[in-house]
């Protein structure tokens, strides 16, 4: 197949007669049989141009007589290839292209095609200058809304995409993302041939993001078997687990994962999946335990230079792992000489990933409250510690 060099005309512009100006100039090589989207392709790759942002205008001039042409489709690449042949030089009609932003609205034109094979996309006009949108509706917060629905905006992608996955769970199917940037975020039925849909994409390119289209009927008969078939677990981490450990003093304890997941979604989990959802929410929430141990040293060292006259002691193996950590908070020091001569020490078990210790010492004052002296944590109680 023979390849074909043609020379690209970028960041110009049209002036009122038809012509291209100020632009620069670069290049791209093709085959003559090239495909719409191969064109594209090839000249996003070599301008660098996300075309999942952008959107990418190709025009050519005919003859002067003629306003420039514009390629839409296969058949516009067809009918420039065949004009090109005639002189393949490469400064011979050269290809003229404005790249704009993805940010306008997206319309499904034909709701009754196979969604995700073959929906094809329509560029509305774009005002000249972009009018701000109006947004009256409450801006929605929480990501367990009751109900989806068009016209609603939400604080941020991060929300509506966990609202989606809620919703998914509570009507029990499955989607796929086919489009998802910082703009938009477009979504479709895993069935096959269903005409479920949703689309949201930013406001006047701030964060929020409201919902443009949205089609909550199903055609597809799968429902229920893609739903079972398919791990829910990444989406129950998300939607429900992580709430509940939001606050430590609750309970909540993978039995009760499974009950709720059964009771409010009917999900069977075992009871493995339940403790590794559990896990996956605490890391979320709280880190990993070896981060917090990672920031020992700088707390500790902060803990000295903000209360002067404490003791603080932190003793590492040989290997730089975590032993033990000693500290006496200077208001300790100096509230022991108003206490009486008894001290308390006690000792409880840790109960995190890399068990251990703590051992505390406390001492009465003269009106029997309990001043905590100093604590530490240990490997165990034994000699060494
Ligand atoms: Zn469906």
């Amino acid at each position: 197949m023979s390849k074909i060099s043609i020379m690209l005309q970028l960041n110009g512009n049209w002036d009122s007669y038809g012509r291209f100006r100020e632009f620069q100039v670069n290049g791209i090589v093709v085959d003559e049989d090239a495909s719409y989207s191969l064109l594209i392709s090839t000249i996003a790759q070599q301008l660098m141009i996300d075309t999942f942002e952008k959107i990418i205008e190709i025009k050519y001039i005919v003859n002067e007589h003629c306003p420039p042409m514009e390629i839409r489709n296969d058949m516009g690449v067809c009918v420039y290839m065949e004009t090109k042949k005639e002189n393949k030089n490469l400064g011979s009609y050269p290809l003229c292209i404005i790249v704009r932003d993805f940010n306008m609205e997206l319309s499904i034109t034909n709701e009754n095609t196979a969604a995700g094979s073959s929906g094809t996309l329509k560029l509305l006009d774009m005002p000249t200058s972009p009018v701000i949108e109006e947004y009256e509706s409450i801006i929605i917060t929480d990501s367990t809304p009751s109900f989806i629905e068009v016209g609603q905006v939400y604080q941020d992608k991060q929300t509506i995409t966990t609202a989606v996955k809620h919703y998914s769970i509570m009507h029990k199917f499955q989607f796929r993302i086919k489009r998802s940037s910082a703009r938009s975020y477009w979504l479709i039925c895993v069935g096959e041939n269903c005409t479920w849909h949703f689309k949201a994409t930013s406001i006047n390119d701030s964060v929020m993001f409201k919902v443009r289209n949205f089609n909550s009927h199903h055609t597809c008969s799968l429902m229920d078997n893609t739903f079972i078939q398919r791990k829910p677990t990444a989406m129950v981490v998300d939607s429900m687990v992580i709430p509940k450990h939001s606050d430590p003093k609750t309970i909540y304890t993978p039995k009760d994962i499974q009950f709720d997941m059964l009771s409010e979604h009917g999900m069977n989990l075992t009871y493995m999946q339940a403790w590794r959802e559990k896990e996956k929410a605490l890391q979320f929430l709280r880190g990993h335990p070896v981060d917090s141990y990672y920031k020992l040293p700088s707390y500790l060292y902060t803990l000295e230079k903000t209360y002067p006259g404490s003791i603080v002691k932190l003793k590492k193996t040989d290997d730089d792992c975590f032993l033990y950590v000693f500290v006496v908070m200077c208001t300790s020091i100096s509230g022991w000489e108003y206490c009486r001569p008894v001290v308390v020490v006690d000792e409880t078990s840790l109960k995190s990933t890399y068990m251990g210790i703590m051992l505390t010492a406390s001492t009465m004052d003269a009106t029997g409250t309990k001043l905590p002296l100093a604590y530490a944590v240990v490997d165990s109680e034994n000699n060494a510690s």
